[in-house]
């Protein structure tokens, strides 16, 4: 349609955010708003085909694959307009991950098999890299495919899988040849439909009390040989790289928003900001997030000029998951004795739920590669420290 092909980085900052304002407000459900948690497909479908129509569910891509093209600041005025009336993450897996590792790494027929279906709300993606016993150290990871024709079976399993019960697709990392002089240049990068006979899903509850990741168990699943993304064995350049795009989206500014948000109602109402100890922290948290957007900024203009990812989008990520988590232990400080209560407070005739964004912080260092890991990362392949 033809807002799909207006020049949204022609127009002035302001005149963009009027109209994202409004449309988000007069199509954004209001049920939906500052939700705890992720959103579930069923629930947020009517809206990821609402931004789809408008040509919007893409700011990230180029055009040509049905983005919008966006330039780094419009994106962020998004974000901005996103937190302001409380959108709730979709799944988005796609979109943000697999999606740019198709058009990077992809065949011609791969682009055009799987990223018009993202676009359109038909491809639901999770990540399939953990395993039991291969986190930190994934290149250990024991899932197989073993090629049987013109197809691949897979059997093993993969655990932590986000939103793998909405999915209808999986990115996932096996290992194809077993005999490897290193564990990495055996493992390929490959395509997996998820209503394939053998798969099993067991969903884990998480300590918020919500479902939003599952183990998953692969009994002789067959998927195409034309599901291997890039050459056979050699997964580990795309997966890594598509690390890098996790990364990425994992140090956007949009989850520290949201808690310094949540935070500033609280205090407001609590009188906490006429307090000069307290408006001091409060002041260098909100500096740090607007060096976090800097910095964002810096990585989301790198990619639209199709720049490689390197090893320092680590540091975003340390630097967003660390901030979300002192902005959501300072709203607990703040709440005082309603940090205490699970589930939403009345502050004023704002309700805000205070544990929340401190729950949701946690993982925030673990998921995408934990900090610790980060740090090693950023030590030996950035600073190029000496390694004992
Ligand atoms: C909410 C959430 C969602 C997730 N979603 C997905 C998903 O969709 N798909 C998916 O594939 N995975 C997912 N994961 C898994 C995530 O990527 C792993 O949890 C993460 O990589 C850490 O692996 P692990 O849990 O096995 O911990 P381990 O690797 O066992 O690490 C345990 C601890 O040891 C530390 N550690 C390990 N090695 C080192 C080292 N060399 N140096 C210093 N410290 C070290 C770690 O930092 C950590 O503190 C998710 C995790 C969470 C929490």
């Amino acid at each position: 349609m033809s807002e799909a092909r207006t020049d949204w980085n022609a127009m002035t900052d302001e005149d963009f955010r009027r109209e994202v304002r409004a449309f988000y407000e007069a199509n954004y459900p209001e049920s939906l708003r500052f939700l705890p948690r992720r959103l579930r497909w069923a629930e947020c479908r009517p809206w990821y085909l609402a931004l789809s129509r408008q040509g919007w569910i893409a700011p990230a891509w180029p055009v040509e694959h049905g983005g919008m093209g966006l330039s780094p600041m419009k994106q962020i005025i998004m974000l901005e307009e996103q937190e302001r009336i409380g959108i709730g993450r979709m799944p988005d897996q796609g979109l943000t991950q697999v999606g740019p590792t198709i058009m990077r790494f992809g065949s011609p027929a791969q682009r055009a098999k799987y990223l018009p279906p993202i676009i359109a709300g038909d491809h639901i993606w999770c990540q399939g890299y953990s395993e039991p016993n291969s986190g930190s150290d994934l290149a250990s990871l024991q899932t197989t495919a073993v090629r049987d024709g013109d197809e691949y079976v897979i059997n093993g399993s993969k655990i932590w899988t986000s939103m793998s019960m909405d999915a209808t697709h999986m990115y996932v990392l096996v290992r194809t040849d077993r005999h490897a002089e290193r564990p990495q240049a055996g493992i390929s990068f490959m395509l997996l439909d998820m209503a394939s006979p053998g798969i099993t899903i067991r969903p884990i509850r998480n300590i918020a009390g919500h479902e939003e990741f599952s183990q998953v168990f692969f009994d002789n699943v067959r998927t195409p040989a034309d599901a291997l993304v890039g050459e056979l064995n050699r997964g580990w350049t795309i997966a890594k790289a598509l690390l890098g795009f996790e990364r990425l989206g994992i140090g956007s500014p949009r989850r520290p928003r949201y808690a310094l948000t949540r935070l500033e109602k609280v205090a407001r109402s609590r009188g906490l900001l006429d307090d000069p100890v307290f408006a001091d922290r409060f002041a260098q948290l909100r500096l740090d997030l607007a060096d976090l957007g800097s910095l964002y900024r810096r990585y989301v203009d790198a990619v639209r000029r199709g720049e490689e990812l390197g090893p320092d989008v680590s540091i975003l990520k340390i630097w967003a998951m660390e901030l979300n988590q002192r902005l959501s232990e300072l709203l607990l400080e703040a709440a005082d004795e309603h940090a205490a209560v699970s589930g939403a407070t009345d502050f004023d005739g704002e309700t805000v739920d205070v544990l929340a964004p401190f729950y949701m912080s946690r993982p925030g260092t673990i998921y995408g590669g934990s900090n610790e890991v980060q740090r090693n990362i950023v030590a030996k392949r950035v600073l190029r420290l000496p390694q004992e």
